[in-house]
């Protein structure tokens, strides 16, 4: 009874006539679906927003993975109201682990929060590509950046996300090549994680990086992400 749940709102859609439920991912629980009652009335006292920490009042049972909200109260708020662009950036980090949902491990809740409290307008490529390469090992499909993929030659000129990994010019094929530029920072990406960020901190990551890294998530792993169509068009 009355359990105390910390998780981030990745979701809020409408439920029955006057409720909403929110897709949450919790610090120790994995995610779970909470029911906010009477959320659409006038009156209510529980507001919530995506990207936002709350510490949530449930009752907490094993076996289920829907629950209703006793309480709640802001922790920590990732939201941005005022920089469109950032925020429409922050919902393809959400949206990206939402659909991540069956693969829950321990580190997600952690790698999502670290992201999404550090991300300002100079690191945001760089951290939402640290995030997809965290989630591409997470899959099983990270890329293999250390030669070509069909003949081991180290001196590559593209990425293929049919293949799976750098290319050199005898098995470019139809592919175009990219600069030596993309094709390191592509590795350094896919070589890095959370705990050695500081390493790469200072690295200058643009939205192709983060293009090129998210066209590969989603051509092998077969996810369909929304809102980074949606940032494309707007922001791209
Ligand atoms: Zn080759």
């Amino acid at each position: 009874m009355n359990d105390k749940i910390k998780a981030l709102v990745l979701s809020i859609n409408d439920y029955r006539e006057n409720d909403s439920i929110l897709q949450v991912i919790s610090e120790d629980k994995s995610f779970l679906s909470l029911v906010v009652r009477g959320a659409k009335k006038l009156t209510t006292k529980h507001h919530f927003n995506t990207l936002c920490i709350y510490e949530f009042i449930i009752d907490y049972k094993d076996n289920k993975t829907i629950y209703t909200i006793h309480n709640g109260k802001l922790i920590e708020s990732f939201y941005e109201d005022k920089d469109l662009a950032l925020l429409s950036y922050k919902n393809i980090l959400l949206e990206l682990t939402i659909k991540s949902k069956e693969l829950y491990e321990f580190e997600m809740y952690k790698n999502i929060c670290c992201t999404l409290r550090d991300i300002n307008r100079q690191n945001m490529y760089l951290l939402g590509s640290l995030y997809v390469s965290y989630l591409l090992r997470l899959y099983g499909i990270n890329p293999n950046v250390d030669s070509c993929v069909i003949c081991g030659n180290k001196k590559v000129v593209t990425i293929s996300n049919r293949y799976g990994g750098f290319l050199c010019q005898e098995h470019l094929n139809q592919e175009t090549t990219l600069s030596i530029d993309y094709l390191k920072k592509f590795r350094l990406i896919n070589k890095a994680n959370f705990n050695n960020y500081d390493l790469i901190k200072d690295v200058e990551y643009d939205i192709k990086d983060f293009s090129i890294i998210i066209d590969f998530f989603i051509n092998n792993s077969d996810i369909n992400i929304k809102s980074y169509k949606f940032y494309k068009e707007l922001f791209g």
